[in-house]
C-alpha cells in the first residue's frame, strides 16, 4: 500500500503517473499536484476512463512556495513525493519533505531560475573557479541535504531520470558484474527521431538550451576540462538508428560519477544533433533569445528564454508527430581478472510505439518510465537509505529488472565499437 503526491504535470509528469499506474502493487493512491490543475484533472479522467484501480486526486500547488508544499504534504500525507517539476523547484520541495519527514525524488539536479540573484550568482562564480566547470547546475545544493535527510530518517533520491538515471544504474550494474575497475566511460544520448518542426525541443524548452547551448566539459584524471559549446564533436553509428553527429556536453551525472567513482579515469557525455536544431540554436543564442536575464519590453519586464518557451511547441504534443529510435547507454573500458575489457550497455526506444501506449514521445518516455522505477524501489523499500543519493549508489539489479518489465530493455555488447 503506498501513497505517492507527483508534482507537476508536463510531459515527464505524464508517463511517470501513468506507468506507476500500471504498477498498482506498489502505487496505491496518487494525487496529482501542479501549477495548471487542469492537466492533472485531464490525465485522473484518462486513467479513470482506462479503468485504472489506483485512486487518484489532484490539487493546485505552488511548488516554489514551502509554505503552500508543506500544506499539501500534510493534507494528503504520503508516504513519498516525486518531483516531476523542474529543477528550480528542486530544494523548496526538498524543504516541504524534510519538514513533514516524507521521502523525495527527482530527475533532474537544482539549478535557480534567477541565475543573477546576487548570492547565488557569488556562490556559482567561485564555484566555477573552484570546480573548474561553469554549468548553472550542480549538486552540491542538494547534497548539502544529507545530514538533514539523515537525521529525519527519510532518503532524498536525485535524478531518476534516464541520463541522468538510468546511465547511472548502468555504470553500477557494469561494477557490480563486469569489472573490477572501470577506467573510462562514455554516455551517448541520440535521439533519431524526427517531429517535422524546423526546432523544437524534446523537454523543458528552456531547461534543454540553457543545457545545451553551455560550455561542454569532461571528468579526466580527478578534475574537469571545460570545452566551449559543441567544441568536440564525434560520428557515432547507433544500433537501430544509424550514424549521427554528437557533441560532448557537461552532464550532472558526470558530477556524481567522478565522486562515487574515482578509479573511472575518464567521463564524457556526448549528445547527438541535427544541423537544423543547432543552426537555430546558435542564431537564437546570437539575437539573445537564450538569455535568462530579465529585458524591460514596453514597459514589461520578461525573460528572453521564457519568451521563447512560449513560442516553441509543448514538447508534451510532440507524441503523434514524431517517429524514429532513441539510443542511449554507457561505452566502458575498464579490467577484469587482469584482463582489458569493454562494453556498452544501451536501451533503444521507438518514439511511436511510446505514442501508442502512453500518448508521447520517447524523451518524456524514456525519463518518467525511470522516475517511476526509482519511486516504486523507494516506496518499497528496496532503496530506502536515509540521506541523500544518485542512482549509483544503490544495487542496481532491481532496477535493470525494473526497466525490462516497464517498456525499456537493454543491451548489452561485449564488443563495442569505442569513441576515439
Ligand atoms: P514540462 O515543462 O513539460 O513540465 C513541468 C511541469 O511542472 C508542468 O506541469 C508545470 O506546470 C509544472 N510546474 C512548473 N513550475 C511549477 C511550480 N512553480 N509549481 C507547480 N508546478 C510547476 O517539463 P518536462 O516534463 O519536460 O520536464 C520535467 C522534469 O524532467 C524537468 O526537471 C527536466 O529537467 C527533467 N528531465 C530529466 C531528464 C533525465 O533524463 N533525467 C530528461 C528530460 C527532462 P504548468 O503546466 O503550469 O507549466
Amino acid at each position: 500500500m503506498g501513497r505517492l503526491l507527483v508534482i507537476g504535470c508536463g510531459g515527464v509528469a505524464q508517463v511517470a503517473i501513468q506507468k506507476c499506474a500500471q504498477n498498482n502493487k506498489v502505487f496505491t493512491e496518487m494525487c496529482l499536484a501542479s501549477r495548471t490543475v487542469s492537466k492533472c484533472d485531464a490525465l485522473k479522467e484518462k486513467l479513470e476512463k482506462q479503468g485504472c484501480p489506483v485512486k487518484i486526486t489532484t490539487a493546485t500547488v505552488n511548488a516554489d512556495d514551502v509554505k503552500d508544499l508543506v500544506k499539501l504534504i500534510k493534507e494528503y500525507q504520503p508516504d513519498a513525493v516525486l518531483n516531476v517539476a523542474l529543477p528550480y523547484q528542486d530544494l523548496t520541495i526538498m524543504d516541504a519533505c524534510l519538514e513533514c519527514k516524507v521521502d523525495y525524488i527527482d530527475t533532474a539536479n537544482y539549478e535557480p531560475e534567477d541565475t543573477d540573484e546576487p548570492v547565488w550568482r557569488a556562490a556559482y562564480e567561485k564555484r566555477c573557479k573552484e570546480k573548474g566547470f561553469t554549468a548553472y547546475f550542480d549538486y552540491s545544493y542538494q547534497w548539502a541535504y544529507m545530514d538533514k535527510f539523515k537525521e529525519a530518517g527519510i532518503t532524498g533520491l536525485l535524478g531518476t531520470g534516464f541520463d541522468p538515471g538510468v546511465t547511472s544504474v548502468f555504470v553500477a550494474y557494469a561494477k557490480k558484474h563486469y569489472f573490477d575497475e572501470i577506467h573510462t566511460v562514455d554516455i551517448l544520448d541520440c535521439n533519431g527521431g524526427d517531429h517535422g518542426y524546423a526546432f523544437a525541443t524534446n523537454f523543458n524548452p528552456e531547461i534543454n538550451l540553457r543545457e545545451v547551448s553551455a560550455n561542454g566539459s569532461y571528468w579526466e584524471d580527478g578534475h574537469w576540462v571545460e570545452t566551449k559549446p559543441m567544441e568536440i564533436k564525434r560520428v557515432y553509428d547507433f544500433d537501430k538508428v544509424g550514424q549521427k553527429d554528437m557533441y560532448l556536453l557537461h552532464h550532472e551525472e558526470i558530477e556524481a560519477l567522478g565522486r562515487n567513482f574515482p578509479e573511472i579515469k575518464r567521463i564524457r557525455f556526448f549528445m547527438t544533433f541535427g544541423q537544423s536544431y543547432l543552426d537555430h540554436m546558435r542564431c537564437l543564442e546570437d539575437v539573445g533569445m537564450l538569455s535568462t536575464s530579465p529585458i524591460n519590453f514596453e514597459g514589461k519586464e520578461i525573460v528572453p528564454i521564457q519568451f521563447l518557451k512560449a513560442l516553441l511547441p509543448d514538447p508534451a504534443s510532440l507524441g503523434p508527430r514524431t517517429v524514429g529510435k532513441t539510443n542511449i547507454g554507457c561505452i566502458f573500458t575498464g579490467v577484469k581478472d587482469g584482463k582489458e575489457k569493454t562494453l556498452y550497455i544501451y536501451n533503444v526506444c521507438d518514439h511511436q510505439e511510446c505514442y501508442k501506449e502512453l500518448g508521447s514521445q520517447a524523451i518524456s518516455y524514456t525519463t518518467g518510465v525511470p522516475a517511476m522505477i526509482g519511486t516504486a524501489l523507494v516506496m518499497s523499500g528496496q532503496w530506502k537509505k536515509p540521506g541523500v543519493y544518485t542512482t549509483d549508489e544503490f544495487d542496481p539489479d532491481p532496477y535493470m529488472e525494473m526497466l525490462n518489465e516497464f517498456g525499456l530493455p537493454w543491451v548489452v555488447d561485449e564488443n563495442p565499437v569505442l569513441v576515439d
